[in-house]
């Protein structure tokens, strides 16, 4: 069984977290969420205690991708002060905005309400210890990022980009945001999501539809790790839809995963 982490982080209910991973991208659509998804699931299946913090205001995905979409969060008053209680998500701790916000709402409570609710969930989610605690953070760079950063003690930066994005500034900001004066977050490296298609007559084949290489181009000049790369592959994104995440069901995905993983771990 692996070692926890040393306790980095300790809010009031957390009963501490070793790695707090912001997951981020230059633009929405690459896939984070599903990265994020997959990558929490590998984890906990290597044996470590995962959590996932859902803080994509503008979409928050995960409560779908792990099919608990109806869950109402708990509140519990311990030692005087409130907490809620995250959803057991295939022995994930998963907590999202989405719990709190329906879809309709989305455009009111983009900005200070869902920064409010985040706070909320931030300092008042009963963690109960974690080795990993992944964020899903909305796309680009914004308050929520600055939230995030400020109040949660985030340890590394994972960067999730397609082939055809990762040229585009955004990504670099994302990097510059990282790294910036007074943030300071190591970025953990790069993954380049989509990155070709296999169809299944021709299984010796990969089509780089999105083009080829940019990621690990872009890591070497930006001195950022690269992780590895994932295909565009038909069980990943019915495992988003069937709410069991690729990683848990196919083996070619798992290994690919497990790689990422075993670097993320390092
Ligand atoms: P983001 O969080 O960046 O907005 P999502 O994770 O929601 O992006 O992914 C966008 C869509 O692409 C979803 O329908 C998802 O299932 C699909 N998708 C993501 N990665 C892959 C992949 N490697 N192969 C196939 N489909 C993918």
């Amino acid at each position: 069984a692996p070692k926890a982490a040393p306790a980095a982080s300790q809010h009031t209910f957390t009963g501490g977290i070793g790695k707090v991973l912001a997951v981020a991208s230059g633009k929405g659509g690459v896939g984070k969420s599903t990265v994020t998804a997959n990558l929490a699931l590998t984890l906990r299946n290597m044996g470590y205690r995962v959590g996932i913090l859902d803080a994509d205001i503008y979409g928050p995905s995960q409560p779908k991708m792990f099919g608990v979409e109806g869950y109402l969060p708990d509140a519990e008053r311990i030692d005087g002060e409130d907490c809620i209680l995250p959803a057991d998500a295939m022995g994930i701790k998963l907590m999202s905005i989405g719990f709190f916000i329906k879809p309709s709402d989305a455009l009111i409570w983009r900005d200070a309400m869902a920064t409010n609710a985040l706070r909320q969930m931030i300092h008042q989610t009963k963690w109960g210890g974690l080795d990993f605690l992944l964020v899903d953070l909305p796309p680009g760079t914004g308050g929520v990022h600055l939230a995030v950063i400020s109040e949660l003690k985030v340890t590394g930066a994972v960067i999730v980009s397609t082939p055809q994005q990762v040229a585009v500034a955004d990504v670099r900001r994302g990097v510059e945001m990282f790294r910036a004066d007074k943030i300071e977050i190591p970025v953990v490296g790069i993954i380049e999501n989509m990155a070709w298609f296999t169809p299944k007559e021709l299984p010796e084949n990969r089509y780089y539809i999105f083009g080829h290489g940019g990621a690990r181009a872009f890591a070497e000049q930006n001195d950022v790790p690269f992780l590895g790369d994932i295909p565009i592959v038909q069980s990943v994104m019915d495992g988003s839809e069937e709410g069991r995440p690729a990683a848990g069901t196919d083996p070619a995905v798992e290994s690919l995963y497990r790689s990422i993983a075993e670097k993320v771990v390092e």
